[in-house]
């Protein structure tokens, strides 16, 4: 595993926020101190696990106000994510993408295969952690990421915890559009939805992380700012963004080996997303019209889209995948015919030595 320790989660000692533009709606779930079952939930992702932790670190924090406070044991514990009183559930493959891993993790053992879903076996054992007896005066804190990963054995394994919470337990799911989660959950939690904060101080948060100029990585991010920079952590940078279309276009799959699959398969459905608006003569919406080729047959991106979304969902692939990559690169370049025969010619090959 690269990248050392995995980053601390809550708020700081210092009382700064994981992302600026969380306060109002940490405020506005905070305000909701009667309800014990919340979701917090945007259309992207905004940050709503860093908020749900955020929610729970305030839940648990020990100083008598201005909680999370950030400094006192208890948020210190959460920070690690080591707080006996709190548990986070998420799916195998997120634990992985985190580098939540414990010592000999059976994830680390080539055989596992990491699942997207949060799993009945799961919630099993966290609704029985949460008949034991609370340690702290504060109850404890149950954290659930995404929300619409919960799978529907899981989620009625979940129902009697959401309706009659042991103790003082309080539970946090956050996700994205409410309208994704099975309806037996949505019933049964009380919502808290983070605006879409203003590009500018997304513009600036992303240049605080090193990403300048990152408007094309933004708008190419779908707006998410963590989409964004995660884009730019994986070396996509501005340029390599702005000519992703015509390189798809032409078969040329270099920049997308070696990244994780999801992010690779969100960007070609972008890809697919904006040749479509464009062969249907509308604007496109990630990628700069400009830059987006122009020829390319409908019913081939139909066809296209829909293999990318058959990908997406299946739970079996590999982290990083080159040679599904490569496959889905060149079913993309299919959709423009006249582009992939000219790179073809450019690549030096004639029909005739082709054979
Ligand atoms: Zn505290």
């Amino acid at each position: 595993m690269a990248g050392g320790e995995p980053k601390p989660v809550g708020v700081a000692a210092d009382g700064s926020l994981p992302l600026p533009w969380l306060r109002e709606p940490l405020t506005q779930a905070l305000r909701l101190d009667r309800s014990h079952a919340l979701l917090v939930h945007a259309p992207q992702n905004v940050g709503q696990l860093e908020l749900a932790l955020a929610l729970a670190q305030a839940w648990l924090c020990e100083q008598p106000e201005h909680r999370p406070c950030g400094h006192c044991n208890a948020c210190r514990l959460v920070r690690q994510r080591s707080h006996p009183d709190l548990r986070i559930v998420v799916p195998e493959a997120l634990r992985l993408q985190f580098e939540w891993l414990g010592d000999d993790d059976p994830l680390l053992r080539a055989s596992a295969k990491p699942s997207r879903e949060i799993k009945i076996e799961q919630v099993r054992e966290a609704t029985e952690w949460t008949q034991r007896s609370a340690g702290s005066s504060r109850g404890r804190a149950l954290v659930m990421y995404p929300a619409e990963a919960v799978n529907p054995s899981a989620a009625n394994a979940l129902l009697k915890t959401l309706e009659e919470p042991p103790g003082r337990l309080r539970i946090v799911m956050a996700g994205g559009d409410p309208e994704h989660l099975l309806p037996t959950l949505r019933s049964r939690v009380q919502r808290v939805r983070i605006a879409t904060p203003a590009a500018t101080q997304v513009l600036a948060w992303l240049d605080a992380q090193g990403v300048a100029q990152a408007s094309r990585a933004l708008a190419v991010a779908g707006g998410s700012p963590l989409a964004a920079l995660a884009l730019h952590e994986a070396g996509l940078d501005e340029q390599v963004l702005g000519e992703l279309p015509a390189a798809v276009a032409r078969g040329d799959a270099q920049a997308l080996l070696g990244k994780p699959l999801p992010m690779v398969i969100d960007l070609l459905q972008r890809v697919a997303h904006d040749a479509m608006a464009r062969a249907a003569g509308a604007a496109a919406l990630f990628f700069d019209p400009a830059q987006v080729p122009p020829g390319a047959a409908l019913p081939l991106l139909v066809a296209w889209q829909r293999e990318l979304l058959r990908v997406a969902r299946h739970d079996e692939h590999p982290w990083h995948a080159p040679l599904l990559v490569e496959a889905l690169v060149t079913k993309g370049a299919g959709c423009w015919p006249g582009a992939a025969a000219a790179a073809h010619r450019s690549r030096g090959h004639s029909l005739h030595s082709a054979g």
